[in-house]
């Protein structure tokens, strides 16, 4: 028995360090975590989960036009935002209760307070109490990032957007990246007057160019507008409390809600870190080793607070990682390595590897292949909206090192091809593959 009060101390019950939580615990680990909002973090309470279930719901407006075409006698329908807002948060609160009872089924002592770091194996909760621990864990995320700007109080962000009392008429995003093109479809589909406004010409940098295009084409027809090289220069409120943003190089748009999505930052403010001589990047992000050791060997950290990769799966390994490694007695390290990845925008986009560009750079001679087609249900519903799949192949080794997709289900279609593309099969074993007809999917061994 060692002499701390535990064995391990973990800061921030998000996907991160509820995973390290559990996993060491069921080493035999003594554990504590300290959450000072709720259990479950952004991915359950204000990210990806009540987002994906916004994304479900948004899609019943074309789902319900569609039905005509399939024969429905579908009346006109009124969406009633309240309703799926309620219903989404109430879901929410259903995961947070199961993320509370694994941590209680595992033995893990929770905390639901702040909790900072006083002492290389010592924390302090909000009242005082001062607790010992063998091993820090500090897994406090990322917080929404607002750039200072006269008026920026006005606009909301991530964290607010989920809980609106009513659905606004018009909405202006800042952002050009995940978050700003999955709420620009979310509230276009509800019939929102949606404009985003970026800083540069891109749109989701660093996904394949050709699939950006694509999405900012669909996206137009769709409806949603686009100002691009419009820096924001003031949000100003109006006495019937609707807003006008001023931008550089464009008009002011009128607005009902400014939603800024400019990225996020790790979540290091007055944790203590500078205290102990922890060390952070110059983006305030811990500074870890692959073995998610910090500068100070008694502190680790995982997840969007070391700004890897801002993805809940890739905090979830790191965080399992962590604990197999320091209280399971089985040294892991997270391969960063093709990890997909999604935006839930209409029509979603999934992609793994190397882009064109990246492959070109890096490779050399690649070859790449694409389909360029309309999904069957599309072409029955008379909706105009074209797909396109991908491939980028090493030329030397026909190892196929990319997919890149955007169309219906693309998500869920990526994650099953992920699996070759992480096994490293070459483009003779995808055309090895008979089709599964008739599929969207199929094209991936269809490419010529
Ligand atoms: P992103 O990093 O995706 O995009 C940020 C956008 O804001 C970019 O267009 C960027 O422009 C712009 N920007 C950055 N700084 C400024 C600034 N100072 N002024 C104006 N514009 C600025 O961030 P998001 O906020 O959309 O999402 C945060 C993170 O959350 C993502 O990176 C992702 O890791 C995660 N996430 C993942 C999702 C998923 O997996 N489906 C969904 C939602 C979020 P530029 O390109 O010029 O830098």
């Amino acid at each position: 028995m060692s002499n701390f009060d535990f064995d391990l101390f973990v800061i921030g019950a998000g996907s991160g360090g509820v995973r390290a939580s559990r996993v060491a615990a069921s080493h035999g680990a003594r554990v504590a975590v300290a959450e000072e909002h709720r259990v479950g973090g952004t991915c359950v309470i204000r990210g990806c989960v009540p987002k994906k279930l916004l994304v479900y719901g948004a899609h019943f407006a074309e789902d319900l036009k569609d039905a005509r075409h399939f024969g429905w006698d579908v009346p006109d329908c009124k969406f009633d935002w309240d309703r799926l807002r309620d219903n989404v948060l109430a879901e929410v609160t259903r995961l947070e209760g199961l993320y509370g009872q694994t941590l209680d089924n595992h033995q893990v002592t929770l905390f639901k307070t702040r909790a900072t770091i006083v002492g290389p194996q010592k924390v302090r909760l909000a009242d005082g109490q001062e607790i010992s621990a063998e091993r820090i864990l500090i897994a406090t995320g990322g917080w929404p990032f607002v750039p200072e700007f006269p008026g920026s109080e006005h606009a909301i962000t991530s964290n607010e957007v989920f809980h609106l009392d009513t659905l606004p008429k018009r909405v202006v995003i800042a952002g050009g990246g995940y978050i700003a093109n999955e709420f620009a479809g979310i509230f276009n589909e509800f019939g929102s007057k949606v404009t985003i406004v970026n800083r540069g010409d891109t749109i989701l940098r660093g996904y394949d160019e050709q699939i950006r295009d694509r999405l900012l084409q669909i996206s137009m027809t769709k409806g949603i507008e686009f100002r691009f090289n419009a820096p924001f220069e003031s949000i100003e409120k109006k006495e019937d409390g609707s807003l006008t943003v001023h931008l550089g190089n464009c008009d002011p748009i009128d607005a009902d809600i400014v939603l800024v999505a400019a990225g996020r930052v790790p979540n290091t403010k007055g944790l203590g870190l500078e205290d102990v001589g922890l060390e952070l990047d110059k983006e305030g992000a811990i500074k870890v080793g692959e073995t998610n050791q910090s500068s100070v060997p008694s502190i680790y950290a995982v997840g969007d607070v070391t700004n890897r990769i801002q993805l809940t799966p890739v905090a979830i390994r790191e965080g399992q990682a962590f604990a197999d490694s320091v209280f399971g007695g089985k040294p892991t390290v997270v391969d960063y390595a093709n990890v997909p990845s999604a935006v839930f925008s209409h029509p979603p986009i999934g992609a793994v590897g190397m882009t064109e560009a990246e492959a070109r750079n890096k490779l050399g001679t690649v070859r790449v292949y694409t389909s360029d087609f309309r999904a069957m249900k599309n072409v029955l519903a008379g909706r105009n909206e074209r797909a396109l799949y991908k491939m980028i192949v090493n030329e030397a080794t026909d190892q196929v090192v990319g997919l890149h997709m955007i169309g219906p289900d693309a998500p869920e279609i990526l994650q099953a091809a992920a699996v070759a593309v992480k096994a490293g099969l070459t483009k003779a074993d995808f055309d090895a593959t008979v089709a599964l007809h008739p599929s969207m999917a199929e094209e991936l061994v269809l490419l010529k």
